[in-house]
C-alpha cells in the first residue's frame, strides 16, 4: 500500500472548497457525471481508432445510493486508470486543478453570475463528502487501483481486486449534506444537469409491462420485467442534422425540454455552426401575446450536452431571451464574470450569429408564405419590435418584414403602408402621417371618425410600441405617428380648403370666456375648431408628444429623466356643431353652465375619463334632465 500526502497547501484549499458558492454544492453531481461520460467517450475514441484493443460495447454510468452506509457511488465503466495514473491525475492534476482554480477566482465568485456554474471538476466531491474513494480499473491490462482521501492532504493508494474496467467514485455524504443521500434530490439534479448526456444514466429500476404471450387468458394481467431505469435521452435533437428531423421531432424535443408546458411553440430556429466558433441549439418562439415578463421557461445553456445554466443574458442578445430552447457551444467561457463575458470575442460573434439566424429564419417565412406569416404576427410581434428596437442591425433586416396591422387586419410592410397613405395623409408640414389606435374598443369613437375620412388606421397595441414609434420617426424621413385621439382627425391632415365658421369672431370671443368658466383650466386646454357640423361637438384629446413620453417612462424606466408628467387634456369643441351654437346663444348663466358641464362630462365619459363620485354624480344629473 502507498501512502502520500498530496504536494499543495491543501489545509487551505478544504476550507474554501466548502464555502465556495456554498448554494451550489449541488453541481459535484454534474461535475463526477462529466468526468464518467469523458472516461467513457474517450475509450470510445480509442476503440474506434484501434489503440484499445477492448469491446466498447454499450457502456452506461450508473449513480446508487448506499443509504446504511451513507454513500453515494458514480460508477462507468469507461477508460479507468492505473495506479499511476490515479497519482498522476488525481493526486497532482486534479488537485493542483482545484487550487489553481480558488487561488484565480475566489475573489471573484462572489461576482459569480455564470462563473457558479463552473465547477472543480473531480475535487468538487469533497463540498458534500468527508470521504472519498476511487475505485478503478484501466483498460490496460493492468491491476485495479483503491485510492481513499478523507480530505486532509493525506492518501491512500492500494490495489484492488475489481475486475470489469472502469471507475467507480464512493462519496462518504456529510453529515450536514444528507439531502443528496434522497432518491428524490439525486434524481432532481440528474434531470436538472445530465437529462441530455451523450451516456445512458442509470438510476434504479423500473418495471415494464411486457406484451401478453398469445395464449393468456383476457383477465391475465400482463408480464412485467425490472429494466434500468435511464434518466438521459443521450441523442437530443439539437446534436442531430436538420434534414434528419422532422416537426414533429422538434415538437417532441420542446416537450421533452419542457414537461410542464402545455403549448406547442410556433417554429422553430436550428442552430448549428462549427467555424469561427462551434455552437449548435434549437431556439423556439413560443406564443408570447402581450407579456414580455413570462420568464419561466428559459433558454438553456449546455455544453457537450452538459447544463450548464437556464441564465442566458449576455450570451443571447436581450430581445431574444423570450424565446425558449437550448443552445450548446463549448466556446463559451464559463469561468468568468458576467462583464467579462459579454466582452469576450467568441460571445459576441455568438450573440450576433443568434441575431443574423433569427433575423434570416422569420425573412425566409414571411417570403415564403406570408399568410401564415401575417397570423402568427400577433404572437411574436414582441420580440421582433424589442429586437429593433435594442439592435440596429436587427433593425435594418426587420423593417423589412415586420408588420403593421390596420384596426381591420390588414398587414402591411412600412415601405407598403407608406405607399399606400403617402399624399392622402400629409400634415401641414407635408409629413405623411400615421394614424394608429392602441385600443380598439376604447379609442372606437376616433378609430370610425379617422376611418370615415378615408384614412387608414393602425391597430399598434403592444407595450413598447411607443418606443418604436420614436425610433422609426428618427430613422426615417418625413414620417410622423399620430394616435387617433391625439388630436381631432380634422386637424391632423392637411386639407385643401379651411371650413369656414358659423360663428363671427366675437361670438367665438364670448363663447371661450363662457367655456373657461366652467371647465377647469389645470386640466384642460380650450381649442375652438371650426369643423364639419357632423364631427362630435366637444372631444377630448391628449397631446401625442405627451401621451407617448408618459408612456415610454412606463415601459423604459425613465430614460428621458422627466420626473412624472401630469395630465393634460385638450378639450376641442367644434364651433360649427348645433349644440355649440345652442350653448353661445343660451341666455342665462345657470342654464349655459349646466349644458357645458353636461357635454364636458360627456366627453369625458367617451374617453373614460369619468369615474368614481363624478360619474355617479353625472349620471344622477342625467336622469334628473330626461325625466
Ligand atoms: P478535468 O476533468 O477537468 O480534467 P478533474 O479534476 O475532474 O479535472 O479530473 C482530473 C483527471 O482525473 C481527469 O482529467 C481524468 O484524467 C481523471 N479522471 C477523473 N475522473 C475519471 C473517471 N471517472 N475515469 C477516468 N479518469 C478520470
Amino acid at each position: 500500500m502507498a501512502t502520500g500526502s498530496i504536494n499543495v497547501s491543501v489545509e487551505n484549499i478544504f476550507p474554501l472548497i466548502k464555502k465556495f458558492l456554498y448554494s451550489d454544492h449541488e453541481i459535484f453531481l454534474r461535475e463526477l457525471i462529466s468526468n464518467a461520460t469523458d472516461a467513457t467517450l474517450k475509450l470510445k475514441h480509442l476503440t474506434s481508432i484501434g489503440e484499445a484493443k477492448v469491446e466498447y460495447g454499450n457502456p452506461i454510468i450508473e449513480v446508487k445510493i448506499d443509504k446504511e452506509n451513507k454513500t453515494l457511488h458514480i460508477i462507468d465503466q469507461g477508460i479507468g486508470m492505473t495506479s499511476e495514473e490515479v497519482q498522476k491525475y488525481i493526486n497532482e492534476v486534479a488537485f493542483s486543478g482545484a487550487e489553481e482554480f480558488l487561488e484565480k477566482y475566489k475573489d471573484s465568485a462572489k461576482d459569480s453570475g455564470i462563473i457558479g456554474h463552473f465547477g472543480l471538476g473531480f475535487y468538487s466531491a469533497f463540498m458534500v463528502a468527508d470521504k472519498v474513494e476511487i475505485i478503478t480499473k484501466s483498460y490496460k491490462d493492468e491491476p485495479a487501483a483503491h485510492w481513499i482521501c478523507d480530505g486532509s492532504p493525506n492518501y491512500t493508494l492500494e490495489q484492488h481486486n475489481k475486475t470489469e474496467r472502469g471507475t467507480e467514485i464512493i462519496l462518504h455524504i456529510n453529515e450536514d449534506e444528507k439531502e443528496f443521500l434522497e432518491d428524490s434530490k439525486i434524481r432532481e439534479l440528474l434531470v436538472k444537469y445530465n437529462k441530455f448526456m451523450p451516456i445512458p444514466i442509470k438510476f434504479g429500476t423500473k418495471t415494464e409491462t411486457l406484451p401478453k404471450p398469445e395464449d393468456t387468458k383476457e383477465d391475465d394481467p400482463a408480464p412485467t420485467k425490472e429494466v434500468d431505469n435511464i434518466i438521459n435521452n443521450p441523442n437530443p435533437a439539437w446534436t442531430k442534422q436538420p434534414a434528419d428531423l422532422e416537426e414533429n421531432d422538434y415538437k417532441s424535443f420542446y416537450r421533452e425540454l419542457y414537461p410542464m408546458q402545455f403549448e406547442e411553440p410556433l417554429f422553430n430556429i436550428h442552430l448549428n455552426v462549427d467555424y469561427p466558433f462551434n455552437l449548435t441549439g434549437i431556439l423556439y418562439f413560443p406564443r408570447l401575446g402581450q407579456d414580455m415578463n413570462m420568464q419561466k421557461d428559459r433558454i438553456q445553456l449546455y455544453q457537450n450536452q452538459v447544463f450548464v445554466t437556464d441564465n442566458v443574458e449576455g450570451i443571447v442578445p436581450e430581445f431574444l431571451t423570450m424565446l425558449r430552447g437550448v443552445i450548446d457551444s463549448p466556446d463559451i467561457p464559463l469561468n468568468v464574470s458576467r462583464s467579462y463575458l459579454q466582452a469576450d470575442g467568441n460571445v459576441k460573434k455568438i450573440s450576433s450569429y443568434i441575431t443574423r439566424k433569427v433575423g434570416d429564419k422569420l425573412n425566409s417565412m414571411f417570403k415564403n408564405n406570408r399568410e401564415d406569416f401575417e397570423q402568427k404576427w400577433n404572437d411574436i410581434k414582441i420580440v421582433i419590435e424589442y429586437g429593433m428596437l435594442s439592435e440596429d442591425k436587427f433593425f435594418e433586416k426587420a423593417d423589412k418584414f415586420a408588420l403593421y396591422p390596420t384596426v381591420d387586419n390588414t398587414y402591411f410592410t412600412f415601405e407598403e403602408l407608406i405607399e399606400k397613405i403617402k399624399g392622402n395623409q400629409t400634415d401641414k408640414d407635408n409629413r405623411t402621417v400615421i394614424l394608429y389606435a392602441s385600443n380598439k374598443d376604447e379609442q372606437h369613437s376616433y378609430i370610425t371618425a379617422a376611418k370615415d375620412k378615408g384614412y387608414e388606421v393602425l391597430l399598434l397595441d403592444s407595450p413598447i410600441v411607443s418606443h418604436l414609434i420614436q425610433k422609426l420617426e428618427t430613422s426615417k424621413e418625413n414620417i410622423s405617428f399620430t394616435r387617433v385621439d391625439a388630436d381631432h382627425v380634422d386637424n391632423l391632415i392637411k386639407k385643401d380648403e379651411e371650413t369656414i365658421s358659423k360663428l363671427s369672431d366675437e361670438e367665438k370671443e364670448q363663447l371661450k370666456t363662457d367655456l373657461e368658466k366652467v371647465i377647469p383650466a389645470e386640466k384642460y386646454t380650450v381649442q375652438l375648431e371650426a369643423m364639419d357640423s357632423n364631427a362630435a361637438p366637444f372631444m377630448i384629446t391628449q397631446p401625442e408628444f405627451m401621451r407617448r413620453m408618459k408612456e415610454m417612462q412606463q415601459t423604459g424606466g425613465g430614460m428621458f429623466g422627466m420626473g412624472n408628467m401630469p395630465e393634460m387634456y385638450n378639450l376641442i369643441v367644434n364651433t360649427n356643431h348645433e349644440l355649440v351654437g345652442q350653448i353661445a346663444e343660451t341666455k342665462t348663466d345657470k342654464k349655459k353652465e349646466r349644458l357645458i358641464k353636461q357635454s364636458l362630462d360627456l366627453a369625458r365619459l367617451s374617453q373614460n375619463l369619468l369615474k368614481g363620485e363624478e360619474l355617479t354624480n353625472f349620471i344622477k344629473r342625467s336622469f334628473e334632465m330626461i325625466k
